[in-house]
C-alpha cells in the first residue's frame, strides 16, 4: 500500500536534490576542515560558503552561525549558554508553557540548579500575551525563551514584538524557531532576535545536523568543549555533509516558499474545513490564521487519538497524536492541556502536518477514510452512544 505521509512536523523525506548535493562531501571532499592540505582545503572551503550562504538566508553574519547536531542541541545551547555566562547577573528565565521538551526540560534542568524560571500561559489558541511578558520581566531576568512557531497546534507568536521589548530591556531573547525557518519568512533582525535554533530535518534536509545563530557576542558558555571549531565555542569535527545538505534545503525551500505556502495552505484548510463541516464534536486546535501552513490539529470527542492513528495507519496514512516525543507515553500534551483543553478531549487529538510533497490526491483519500474510521470507533464508544441519546 502507498503510504501518505502527514507527519511533516515530526521529520521529513530527504529531498532527492539535498542528497545530491551532500554525496560527493563522503566520498570525494571528505577532508578534515582543520587540516592543511589540499583535501582539507577544499572542506574547509565548503564550510565557509555554506556558513554564509545559510547566515545570508537568515539575515546574519557567518559567524553568528554555529553549527550543532540536532535543534535540541542548539535551544540546549543557547539557554544553558546564556544561564551559564550570566549566573552572577541574575538566575531568571521567562519561557512559555508550550516550548517544546528541548527548551520546557532544559529550563526545567536549570530550576534544579537554582535558576528561578517563569512559564508564561497561552490563550485557547495557544498565544502568548506580550503584557504577559512584560510584566513577568525582573531585574534579575538573563534570558526570554519563547517558540516562533509551536509544533504540535502551529500557533505562531509575536516573536518581533516581544523581541522590540527584550531589546528595550537589553535581556537576551532566544527562539526555537525549528517549525519556522523554511517554511515562512524568518530573519533575525525583523524578528529581533539575539538567538535563534533550526533543525535540518524538519525541512527536508538529514536528521542529526542543526545551527545555533547567536547575534555577535551573545553566544554563552560552551555546551561541548575541546576542539577550536565553531569559533571555539563548539567542538567537534564539523559534519561538511550535512552542513551542506542542510544549506541546500534552506535554498530549497527559500526559493520556492510562496508557492509552497500557497499549496500547503490551501490543503490544510481543505482538511479543517472538511472536519468541521462534515464531523460533529470537533474542535481546531491552535490559532484559526496565525497558523504554520501545514498545520491541522483537531480534537475528536469520544475517540481515544491512539486509536485513531492506529486506524489511519492501516489505511496507509501516517499521522501523529502530538508531539512525537511525547506519544508512546500516556500523559497527554502540555501543550493541548496549555491551551485549556481537558485531559479527555487531549486524548482524542490527532494532528496531521503537510509538507509541499504531499497532494491534494492525498488529502482527497484522507477526507474519504476518514469519516468511516471515527464513525467505528465512536460507535464502540459508551460515552457517544449516551451522548447521542440525551
Ligand atoms: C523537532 C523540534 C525540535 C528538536 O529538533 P531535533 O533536531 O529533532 O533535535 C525542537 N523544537 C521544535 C519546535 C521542534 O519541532
Amino acid at each position: 500500500m502507498k503510504k501518505i505521509y502527514f507527519d511533516n512536523a515530526a521529520t521529513t523525506r530527504v529531498k532527492d536534490k539535498v542528497v545530491e548535493s551532500m554525496l560527493p562531501y563522503f566520498t570525494e571532499i571528505y577532508g578534515n576542515p582543520s587540516s592543511v592540505h589540499g583535501i582539507g582545503r577544499d572542506a574547509k572551503r565548503a564550510l565557509d560558503t555554506q556558513r554564509a550562504a545559510i547566515a545570508e538566508m537568515l539575515g546574519a553574519k557567518p559567524r553568528e552561525i554555529f553549527f550543532t547536531a540536532s535543534g535540541s542541541e542548539a535551544d540546549n545551547w543557547a539557554i544553558k549558554g546564556v544561564a551559564g555566562a550570566n549566573a552572577k547577573k541574575g538566575k531568571h528565565i521567562i519561557t512559555s508553557s508550550i516550548e517544546h521538551h528541548a527548551v520546557l526540560h532544559t529550563c526545567k534542568f536549570l530550576e534544579g540548579r537554582g535558576y528561578e524560571v517563569t512559564y508564561l500561559p497561552v490563550d485557547s489558541y495557544g498565544k502568548v500575551s506580550v503584557k504577559d511578558l512584560e510584566d513577568a520581566i525582573r531585574k534579575d531576568t538573563i534570558l526570554i525563551t519563547i517558540m516562533h512557531a509551536n509544533n504540535e497546534i502551529g500557533t505562531i507568536q509575536p516573536i518581533a514584538e516581544i523581541g522590540e521589548i527584550a531589546k528595550s530591556k537589553k535581556i537576551p531573547f532566544h527562539t526555537d524557531a525549528v517549525q519556522t525557518v523554511g517554511t515562512i519568512p524568518v530573519n533575525v533582525n525583523d524578528l529581533n532576535v539575539d538567538m535563534l535554533s533550526l533543525s535540518g530535518h524538519k525541512i527536508h534536509a538529514p536528521k542529526g545536523i542543526g545551527v545555533l545563530y547567536a547575534r555577535s557576542g551573545r553566544v554563552g558558555d560552551n555546551l561541548l568543549h575541546g576542539g577550536a571549531q565553531e569559533s571555539n565555542k563548539r567542538a567537534g569535527t564539523e559534519n561538511i555533509p550535512y552542513i551542506v545538505g542542510l544549506s541546500t534545503a534552506m535554498q530549497m525551500a527559500l526559493e520556492n516558499m510562496e508557492l509552497n505556502t500557497t499549496r500547503t495552505k490551501a490543503m490544510r484548510d481543505d482538511i479543517i474545513s472538511f472536519v468541521m463541516k462534515n464531523i460533529d464534536y470537533v474542535r481546531l486546535n491552535g490559532h484559526p490564521v496565525d497558523r504554520l501552513p501545514g498545520n491541522v490539529n483537531i480534537s475528536f470527542e469520544f475517540v481515544e487519538g491512539e486509536s485513531l492513528l492506529l486506524m489511519l495507519d492501516m489505511k496507509g496514512i501516517c499521522a501523529s497524536s502530538g508531539s512525537a516525543c511525547t506519544s508512546g507515553s500516556l500523559d497527554p500534551s502540555h501543550v493541548l492541556l496549555a491551551t485549556g483543553l481537558t485531559h479527555e478531549i487531549a486524548h482524542g487529538s490527532v494532528r496531521f502536518s503537510l509538507s509541499d510533497e504531499n497532494t491534494n490526491e492525498e488529502v482527497k483519500y484522507l477526507k474519504e477514510v476518514l469519516p468511516g474510521i471515527l464513525k467505528t470507533l465512536r460507535n464502540i464508544s459508551p460515552l457517544y452512544n449516551e451522548r447521542k441519546v440525551r
